[in-house]
């Protein structure tokens, strides 16, 4: 969807740094980070949200999850919390389903580009 900032990433019509990529979802820092840690693990699929999952998209989140686990290993988060924010009541701003990936850890920024 070209009118979608994410589709937009994931296209690379806007470029970005993508600290994980593979063929179903990739991962970028959020523009405002809301901690000092702040990850967007994105699928490719525009899905809006988690209103519009179908059972064919089981596989995508659990390997979302898992790779939410990789990435806590890889930038030694020792704890980190996950949002997914359904709907505009919910507050979610982009309509592109994502996974935020928040932690407090200080020692992970140095790891991460641009810090
Ligand atoms: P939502 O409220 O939809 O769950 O969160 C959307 C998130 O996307 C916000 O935290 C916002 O800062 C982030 N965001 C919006 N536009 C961009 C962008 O162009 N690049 C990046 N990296 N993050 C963005
Ligand atoms: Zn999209």
């Amino acid at each position: 969807m070209s009118d979608c900032i994410f589709c937009r990433i994931a296209s690379g019509a806007i470029p970005s740094e993508k600290i994980l990529d593979n063929e179903h979802f990739f991962v970028i820092q959020d523009i405002h980070p809301k901690a000092p840690v702040h990850l967007l693990l994105i699928p490719y699929e525009h899905i809006p949200n988690l209103l519009d999952l179908e059972a064919k998209h089981a596989a995508l989140l659990g390997k979302m999850l898992v790779a939410s686990s990789q990435l806590a290993q890889k930038y030694d988060l020792s704890g980190f919390r996950t949002i997914i924010n359904s709907g505009q009541s919910a507050g979610q701003e982009v309509f592109h389903l994502h996974f935020h990936l928040l932690a407090n850890t200080g020692s992970a920024q140095k790891k991460l580009p641009g810090f």
